[in-house]
């Protein structure tokens, strides 16, 4: 059996579904998923591609396998390349439109376990677990994802100003676990993932301990609800290319009372310990650095589409046109130099890992923020109204009208019938409903961009900046 089919397989395990006020039962034969689950599985199967597999992963210590190289604890700058490698023949493969494919969190992962120590004040048994934990996830390929958000209620109150059911929290506690009840927004890619990193986004006071947990929260947990938005995906690849085989659904989770096993619960009842892993730096830098080798990716994609479309309407030597191409150009070069300037001034932790330099990788995801709108503003201008002269169906046209619209379909440099593909790929960018979620996405997926943006001035050595300047005015003999 191949490794994308184990995969296919191991979702039938119980887990809660809902769409459409359905419930699922089968999440790999419903249409919501087909097109992802088979985009997800041949990428599965690439681990066992000769010639792939040594550029995406390394020989597992345990089971001899290869591991994808999110799994990878890096040691030297070569081990940072193998993962950036790994990053981006994934985004590429799915034209950095898929973000979601668990190398984010399984970085994540990997960056707790390679510092696995410095937790183990907080609870003696952090380590073991998270040893234990990695070792599963890279031998058994568990594909996984965060949820961190509370849920959009009233984001004016407090914690304990809230419905206290609202935010989850630990309930009650037995000889198996901690039982959990709430809600957490949004987790992408749930109805597929094996397992839910699940933690506080923000900061929790002292006095709301309950709150403060660091859990892996298997999806087939009972009482665990995965409650799924609208299905953006389509069952027509030759109309709508990305969305049907892309749309990575998003979820809330609810909890209803899910008992959590002892063993995947990592810290509870401890809002300094959580933040410091939710801060931790190591290991945001290393999800941080795939975040951010995928926007480039995307970027890049984004920027091809808008040339080919520039040509093949012949708009290519117009001034203006050229500028906007240009701008989309300096988008990915931007994001490419960000990404290699953390590797470049990568620098080795406490704990001997080689780490990418976080502020670099902050400040790409920070511009995707605003790039990415902006790329997708430009795609709209430079193809303006043609997106509109797309026949709903191109290839079904018999008879006279057929004749007729390759005449007038045609583009400048290229046929009819692949003028009307690439607006279609163009318009599956722009104004599908996975396009306008993909905008969404990248505006916010990094976090709120008014707090992310001012965190950058709140974190800064502010006295680099202003010194000099002072220094000047004192010069001037103030
Ligand atoms: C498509 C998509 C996929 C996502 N996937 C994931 C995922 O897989 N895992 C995950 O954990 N998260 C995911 N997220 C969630 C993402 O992290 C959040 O959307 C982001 O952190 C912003 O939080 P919010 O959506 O709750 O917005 P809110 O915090 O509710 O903000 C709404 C508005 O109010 C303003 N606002 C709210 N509170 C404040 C405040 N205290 N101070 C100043 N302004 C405030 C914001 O600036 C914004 O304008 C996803 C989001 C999207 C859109």
């Amino acid at each position: 059996m191949t490794r994308g089919q184990r995969f296919l397989n191991s979702l039938n395990d119980g887990r809660t579904v809902w769409l459409d006020g359905q419930q699922v039962p089968d999440v790999t034969r419903h249409p919501a998923f087909t097109g992802t689950l088979e985009t997800i599985a041949r990428l599965f199967d690439s681990l066992d591609t000769a010639g792939v597999r040594e550029q995406i992963g390394f020989p597992s210590p345990r089971v001899g396998q290869y591991a994808h190289n999110a799994f990878l604890v890096p040691r030297t700058r070569e081990d940072l390349a193998r993962r950036t490698a790994a990053f981006t023949y994934w985004a590429e493969q799915t034209h950095g439109v898929m973000s979601r494919l668990s190398d984010y969190a399984r970085s994540m992962v990997t960056g707790w376990y390679a510092v696995r120590d410095a937790f183990s004040q907080d609870d003696p048994h952090f380590a073991d677990k998270i040893s234990r934990y990695y070792e599963a996830a890279r031998d058994q390929d568990l594909f996984l994802t965060t949820a961190l958000l509370d849920p959009q209620i009233n984001r004016a109150k407090r914690i304990d100003e809230e419905n206290p059911d609202a935010v989850l929290r630990i309930v009650s506690e037995n000889h198996e676990g901690v039982v959990v009840r709430g809600a957490k927004m949004i987790a992408t890619a749930a109805p597929y993932t094996h397992d839910f990193l699940i933690f506080p986004f923000h900061h929790v006071d002292s006095a709301h301990p309950q709150y403060a947990h660091a859990l892996i929260v298997p999806a087939n947990l009972k009482g665990l609800h995965i409650v799924c938005r609208e299905s953006f995906a389509s069952v027509d690849a030759v109309q709508h290319p990305l969305s049907s085989r892309y749309d990575e659904m998003d979820a809330v989770l609810i909890f209803d009372d899910v008992l959590v096993p002892w063993e995947r619960v990592l810290l509870k009842d401890n809002p300094e310990a959580v933040w410091r892993l939710r801060q931790n730096t190591s290991a945001n830098a290393l999800a941080f650095h795939q975040t951010v080798v995928r926007a480039a990716a995307k970027l890049r994609f984004v920027a091809g589409v808008a040339c080919a479309i520039a040509e093949s309407i012949g708009v290519d030597g117009f001034l203006h046109v050229q500028e906007k191409l240009g701008e989309l150009l300096t988008q990915v070069d931007t994001l490419q130099a960000l990404a290699i300037a953390s590797e470049v001034h990568s620098y080795t932790d406490d704990f001997g890992n080689q780490i990418p330099a976080i502020g670099f990788l902050e400040t790409a995801r920070n511009l995707n923020s605003r790039y990415y709108p902006r790329a997708i503003e430009i795609l709209q201008q430079i193809g303006a109204g043609g997106f509109m002269q797309v026949p709903s169906q191109a290839t079904d046209y018999t008879g006279s009208v057929s004749q007729l619209i390759d005449k007038y379909f045609a583009g400048a440099r290229v046929s009819a019938e692949a003028k009307i593909k690439l607006f279609q790929l163009g318009w599956d960018l722009i104004g599908s409903q996975l396009g306008a979620r993909h905008q969404l996405y990248e505006r916010y997926y990094a976090g709120d961009p008014v707090r992310t943006f001012a965190n950058q001035y709140v974190n800064a050595d502010k006295a680099r900046y202003t010194k000099p300047v002072w220094d000047l005015i004192r010069q001037a003999g103030v």
